[in-house]
C-alpha cells in the first residue's frame, strides 16, 4: 500500500497537484480538508466492508453538517454495484453461476481518461508519507521482499504481458500453482488496476482462456455483492445450519505449524511459506491448505481468515471471506461438504507433479526424488540421509494423518446438519 502510495504521489505532483497526508478520523479530517481547500464537492471510491461502510456513513453525515457534497462512485469493481444485481424474483442472488449470467449482460461504465493536468486549490500542508512504524507495523525487513513491485506502472505492465501472452493458455495452465495465473489480485486490490479496464482489455480474444479470465473477474465481484447483502457473514457462517454447530477445535501449536509451513504435507507447506515470503498464493493452494486447516486440522475458518488477511498483499475481506467460506463449505457454494474436501497429496501429484513450486519454497526437500516428494516421511532412514532430508529433524513428520481427519470431519459436519 505504501510502495503504490509513494508512486501516485508522484503522479499526482507530475500533474501538478499532490497526495495530501493527513492523520485522524476520516469523519474529522475530510470534511476538514475540504473546507480548507474550500471543496463544494468530495469523491471517493465506494466499497462494500461493513467498516467502510459505517467509516463513509459518518463521512457523509459530518460532510452534510458542513454544507459539502458527498459524491461516491463506483470504481472498485467491473460492474457498478454488483450487490444491486437481483434475480427475477427481486432477492440479490446466492450462487454464482446465475450471478455471473446476469453480470455479464450489464452495461459497464466508460473509462476515464487520465488528467492531463490538475491544479491544488490553496496550498495545503501535502504531508509526510507514512512509515510502517507509523501504521503500527513493524518493519519485515528484507527476508519478506515480495517479488510484486507496486503501483500503477508495475500493474499495467504485468497486465499487458498477462493479457498478451498469458491468457490464451490460461484455461489450461491456471491449475498449476508453479505459474500460469495473471498475479494480478494485489493491483486490483489496491486499485493499481481498474478492473474495467483488466476486462477491456480482454477485448474480443475468444477461446477457453479469456472466457475462464472473465469468469474469474466474475467471482470478484459476485464476492463483493455476498458481503454487500450479508454483511453478517463476516462473523459468521453464509448457511445459518453451520452457525455455532461445527465444534471447530482449538489447537495453537496446530495452528502455528499450518501458520509456519510445517505441518508435514508438502503442498499445504509450500502455500504456507509462500503466504509468508511472498505475500501472496496461488489459488488452488489457498484452497488445499484452507481445507487442511478446517478440515484435516478441524481449527475454525476464522483463524485461517484472520491469518490471510495479515499476510496476504491482496487480502480483501470480501474475497477472502467468500473463498474461506467455500471451501469450509459454509457459504454460498451449493456443493456439500463432503465434495470439497482437499487431499493434498493428490492435488500435488496432479498439479505440481515434477516438484518444481514445492522445491521452490520447501529448500529442505531440494534432494528428494520426484518419487518421494509427495510423502516425504515414506523415505526410508537410508534415503533420508542420501536426500538430505532427515524427517522429523530437517523437516517435519506429517502433524495429522490425512485421510483418518478427513472421516473425523465428515462426522462432524454430518453432526452439525443432523
Ligand atoms: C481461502 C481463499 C482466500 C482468498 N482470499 C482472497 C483475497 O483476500 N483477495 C483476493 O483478491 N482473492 C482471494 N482469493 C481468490 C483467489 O485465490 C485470488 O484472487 C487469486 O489467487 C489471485 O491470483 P491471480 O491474480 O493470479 O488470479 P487469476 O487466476 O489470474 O484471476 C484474475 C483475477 O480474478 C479474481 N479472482 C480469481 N479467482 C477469484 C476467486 N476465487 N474469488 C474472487 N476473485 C477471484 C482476482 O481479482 C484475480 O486477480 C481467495 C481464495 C481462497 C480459496
Amino acid at each position: 500500500m505504501l510502495g503504490c502510495l509513494e508512486e501516485l504521489r508522484t503522479s499526482l505532483r507530475d500533474l501538478g497537484a499532490d497526495l495530501i497526508f493527513r492523520r485522524g478520523r476520516p469523519e474529522e479530517v475530510i470534511p476538514s480538508l475540504a473546507r480548507e481547500g474550500g471543496a463544494s464537492s468530495v469523491h471517493w471510491t465506494e466499497d462494500v466492508s461493513p467498516f467502510a461502510r459505517r467509516r463513509d456513513q459518518s463521512v457523509v453525515r459530518n460532510l452534510a453538517a458542513a454544507g459539502i457534497e458527498a459524491c461516491p462512485h463506483p470504481g472498485s469493481y467491473i460492474v457498478d454495484r454488483p450487490g444491486q444485481i437481483r434475480s427475477g424474483q427481486d432477492r440479490p442472488y446466492t450462487v454464482f453461476s446465475p450471478f455471473a449470467k446476469a453480470w455479464r449482460d450489464l452495461g459497464r461504465r466508460p473509462r476515464e481518461a487520465t488528467p492531463t493536468r490538475l491544479t491544488l486549490a490553496g496550498s495545503p500542508d501535502p504531508g509526510e508519507m507514512p512509515t510502517l512504524k507509523d501504521l503500527g507495523m513493524t518493519d519485515p525487513g528484507t527476508e519478506t521482499e515480495t517479488s510484486f513491485t507496486p503501483g500503477e506502472t508495475a500493474a499495467r505492465k504485468a497486465a499487458g504481458l498477462f493479457l498478451r501472452d498469458g491468457v490464451a493458455e490460461y484455461g489450461k495452465r491456471r491449475n498449476r500453482p508453479a505459474g500460469g495465473t495473471s498475479r494480478l489480485s494485489p493491483y486490483l486490490r489496491w486499485g493499481c488496476l481498474s478492473p474495467v479496464e483488466a476486462e477491456e482489455r480482454l477485448g474480443q480474444k475468444s477461446g477457453e482462456g479469456p472466457r475462464v479470465f472473465r469468469a474469474e473477474l466474475a467471482w470478484r465481484d459476485f464476492y463483493a455483492a455476498v458481503l454487500d447483502n450479508f454483511p453478517e457473514v463476516t462473523r459468521q457462517e453464509f448457511q445459518k445450519r453451520y452457525r455455532g454447530t461445527l465444534n471447530w477445535q482449538e489447537d495453537d501449536e496446530l495452528l502455528e505449524a499450518w501458520q509456519q509451513g510445517k505441518t508435514g504435507y508438502p503442498l499445504v507447506d509450500a502455500g504456507m511459506r509462500e503466504l509468508i515470503g511472498d505475500g501472496w498464493m496461488h489459488n488452488r493452494v489457498r484452497m488445499v491448505v484452507a481445507s487442511f486447516l478446517t478440515k484435516d486440522l478441524h481449527l475454525d475458518w476464522r483463524e485461517g481468515e484472520r491469518w490471510f488477511m495479515e499476510c496476504l498483499l491482496d487480502g480483501d475481506v470480501a474475497s477472502n471471506n467468500g473463498g474461506w467460506q467455500w471451501v469450509t463449505s459454509v457459504g454460498t457454494d451449493p456443493k456439500p461438504y463432503f465434495q470439497r474436501m482437499f487431499n493434498p497429496m493428490i492435488q500435488q501429484e496432479k498439479f505440481d507433479p515434477a516438484g518444481e513450486y514445492v522445491k521452490r519454497w520447501i529448500p529442505e526437500l531440494g534432494d528428494v526424488p520426484d518419487e518421494h516428494l509427495v510423502r516425504p516421511w515414506k523415505m526410508s532412514p537410508d534415503e533420508q540421509e542420501e536426500f538430505n532430508c532427515r524427517i522429523g529433524q530437517d523437516y517435519p513428520e506429517p502433524v495429522v494423518d490425512h485421510a483418518e481427519e478427513r472421516l473425523f470431519a465428515i462426522e462432524r459436519y454430518r453432526a452439525a446438519v443432523e
